[in-house]
């Protein structure tokens, strides 16, 4: 029987993992690996921050994949041989007919000199506890919400982010100057000049002030250092920078980008039989600029690179390409959601826009996580 080894059970890898099994049953074996016990879609962290609700309920055990004919390990991969398509788990080495790389992006607080200390994490579910406390005791004063590298996971999170706490400060009458600052020149560059500006000006509107073009060198008590200037905080919330993980950078499946280098439409690595998807992947646009790091991307990722996979295994010609459709929500406050989607793989140009905010968005929103939960969990 052919064997599909998937490394990582986020988005991409379950997604993957489901599509194989739809496939071809019992005609394959489906080993998925992730050092996690669960599942969590990304943005019950900003649910989690402002005490909206809890990381908890969004939480869903890997092990139930093992209902649909999915052998479940719970263990930290150790090291990948792509060229043998195998990966080992310590001292355990599985080989696989195909190699699937789901293994997400790090997240890297360590590269700047100061964030341990200063920052709290809000891309890590373990700091989100501190982040929410922190948020809950602050009297009033600078809050900065920190961009500290890009690519970063589902860019619009840190602006949302700002409009919810802004929202929750509003309500408990807590008096905050709230700050946003990137590396990057606008603040979603994959839209335009006039997406980004009705972002900025929205944030504006509500007292949240945007400082683009921002890399932060270090984080001193109480201020972050920039080449230039230093930027004075009393509570400072941070988006560390991100990496494949150490186990991918050293694997040599990563390429001139710092990510793995995949074919954009079929997402082969260089080595045959082995697949990349989600988050561990840079897949450059028409314009030159990356693909945003969003889940939805790493499920249809998965799915065809599922589809490819069990083609080939019956010895059919693989068809199903990654079309790069979709989007990321962007929540921002009063009950409404805004949704940065389009056709991002679209030539000459990416076709992104902006849609209004509604309270539709938000409720497809909420439901863009219970679906996946019941559908994948049960
Ligand atoms: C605040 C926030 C809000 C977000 N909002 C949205 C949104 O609205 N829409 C959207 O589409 N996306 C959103 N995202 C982004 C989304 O969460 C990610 O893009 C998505 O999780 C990527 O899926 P993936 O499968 O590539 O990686 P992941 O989901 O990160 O999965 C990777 C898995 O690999 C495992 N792993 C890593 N290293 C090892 C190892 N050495 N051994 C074993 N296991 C390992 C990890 O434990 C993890 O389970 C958001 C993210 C954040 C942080």
């Amino acid at each position: 029987m052919k064997r599909v080894l998937i490394l990582g059970g986020g988005f991409g890898g379950i997604a993957t993992a489901r599509r194989l099994k739809q496939k071809l049953a019992d005609e394959v074996e489906v080993i998925l690996v992730d050092k996690r016990d669960h599942f969590m879609v990304g943005f019950r962290k900003s649910w989690a921050l402002v005490g909206e609700s809890t990381l908890e309920e969004g939480q869903r055990p890997l092990d139930n994949l093992t209902g649909i004919g999915v052998r479940v390990m719970r263990d930290p991969v150790t090291r990948i041989d792509p060229k043998a398509r195998a990966a080992y788990m310590g001292d355990q080495r599985i080989d696989a007919d195909a190699l699937v790389v789901a293994l997400g992006a790090e997240l890297i607080p360590n590269a700047v000199s100061g964030f341990q200390e200063y920052a709290l994490n809000v891309y890590d579910p373990l700091g989100i506890p501190r982040a929410a406390k922190a948020l809950n005791e602050f009297q009033g004063g600078r809050l900065v919400i920190g961009i500290f590298g890009a690519p970063y996971k589902c860019p619009p999170a840190p602006f949302e982010m700002a409009l919810l706490i802004n929202d929750k400060f509003k309500t408990k009458g807590v008096k905050a100057n709230i700050e946003v600052f990137s590396p990057q020149p606008t603040s979603l560059p994959i839209l335009g000049q006039a997406s980004c500006d009705l972002i900025e000006s929205r944030l504006a509107d509500h007292g949240i002030t945007f400082h683009p073009n921002h890399k932060a060198t270090s984080i001193e008590a109480g201020e972050v250092v920039f080449a230039n200037k230093h930027m004075p905080f009393d509570l400072l919330l941070g988006v560390p920078p991100h990496k494949p993980p150490a186990v991918v950078r050293e694997s040599g499946l990563v390429g001139g980008s710092g990510w793995v280098d995949v074919n954009a439409r079929t997402l082969e690595t260089s080595f045959p039989g082995v697949y990349a998807i989600g988050d561990v992947v840079q897949i450059m646009l028409a314009n030159g600029k990356p693909l945003p790091k969003a889940g939805l991307f790493a499920e249809q990722m998965g799915e065809t690179v599922a589809e490819r996979i069990a083609s080939g295994f019956v010895r059919e010609e693989p068809a199903a390409t990654f079309k790069g459709a979709g989007g990321c929500y962007l929540e921002v406050g009063g009950g409404k959601a805004m949704m940065v989607r389009g056709n991002f793989l679209a030539e000459p140009e990416p076709e992104v826009m902006l849609t209004e905010a509604t309270t539709d968005f938000l409720n497809e929103k909420r439901s863009f996580e219970t679906q996946r939960l019941l559908e994948w969990f049960g």
